[in-house]
C-alpha cells in the first residue's frame, strides 16, 4: 500500500525514454517469475497469482501439474481436490472453481490448446485483461503490457502516466514503450517495485531512476513528506 501522492503532470517523452532504457539496463534479464512450461501452466499459474506471492504459486504448481498435465484432466478434476492442493495461494474456492472452468472451455471450444487471441482468453473463466496479456506476452511472444498494482504504482510515480484506472495506465504505456518491448516493460516496472521502488516506501537513494523521477527528487526535497490521497490500485 502506497500513499505518497502521485505526480499531477506527465514527464516528457524524452525523459520517459531515458527512464526505460534505464529500466532495460538494470533489468536486463526480465521474464515472468511464474514457472511453467507451457501456455496452459502459465495461464493456470496467473490466474493462481491473484493476491498470492508467485513464490508460493510456484511452490503449489509442480504437484498440481504432475496431478493435471493438461486441461483435458485438469477440466475433469473433482474441484474439492484441487481446492486441496491450491489452498495456500488464496481464494481457493474461487480459484479452483475458475481454473477447472477454464480448463474445460479450453478443451471442449479450444481443442485442448490455450487461445493465443486476447478475445479468446478473456472469455475464459477468471481471465481478465491483465491476465490475458500476461499469457500473451510471455507464452506467445504478442505485443502485450499487463498493469498490476506494481506497474501503476511505478508509472505514477516516474511520471510515466497520470491514468486513473489500469486502462489508462496501459494505454499511456503503450504510447510510450515501443510495442515489441510492452511485455519486458511489464517485467521491467515490476522488478523495480519489488526492489526498489516499494510500496509503501521507495528506496530513492538506492534508485537509478532518481535524477529523472519526479517522485523521488520531491522525496529527496522533503522526506518527511506528509502522506496524501491514495489512488486506485495501490
Ligand atoms: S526515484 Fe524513488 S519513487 Fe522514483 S522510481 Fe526510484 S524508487 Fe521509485
Amino acid at each position: 500500500m502506497s500513499s505518497i501522492p502521485f505526480p499531477k503532470r506527465k514527464i516528457s517523452r524524452n525523459v520517459a525514454l531515458e527512464q526505460l532504457m534505464i529500466l532495460e539496463r538494470t533489468y536486463p534479464r526480465a521474464q515472468t517469475a511464474l514457472g511453467h512450461r507451457n501456455p496452459y501452466e502459465l495461464l493456470i499459474a496467473v490466474i493462481l497469482s491473484a493476491q498470492c506471492t508467485d513464490v508460493r504459486v510456484n511452490m503449489t504448481t509442480p504437484t498440481l501439474f504432475k496431478k493435471y498435465p493438461t486441461p483435458e484432466k485438469l477440466a475433469q478434476a473433482a474441484p474439492k481436490d484441487v481446492e486441496r492442493i491450491i489452498k495456500s495461494c488464496g481464494f481457493y474456492h474461487a480459484k479452483a472453481r475458475n481454473i477447472v472452468a477454464a480448463s474445460r472451455e479450453i478443451a471442449q471450444r479450444f481443442g485442448g490448446r490455450v487461445p493465443a487471441q486476447r478475445e479468446a482468453l478473456e472469455s475464459l473463466a477468471g481471465v481478465g485483461r491483465k491476465t490475458a496479456s500476461v499469457v500473451l506476452a510471455n507464452a506467445f511472444d504478442e505485443p502485450a503490457l499487463a498493469v498490476d498494482t506494481h506497474v501503476f504504482r511505478v508509472a505514477h510515480r516516474l511520471g510515466l502516466t497520470t491514468g486513473k484506472t489500469p486502462l489508462d495506465v496501459e494505454r499511456d504505456l503503450t504510447a510510450v514503450v515501443p510495442r515489441k518491448k510492452w511485455g519486458l516493460a511489464t517485467h521491467w516496472l515490476i522488478l523495480h517495485g519489488r526492489a526498489i521502488c516499494k510500496a509503501p516506501r521507495p528506496l530513492c537513494d538506492r534508485c537509478p531512476l532518481l535524477a529523472l523521477c519526479p517522485t523521488g527528487k520531491r522525496l529527496e526535497k522533503n522526506p518527511a513528506q506528509p502522506r496524501g490521497p491514495r489512488r486506485r490500485m495501490e
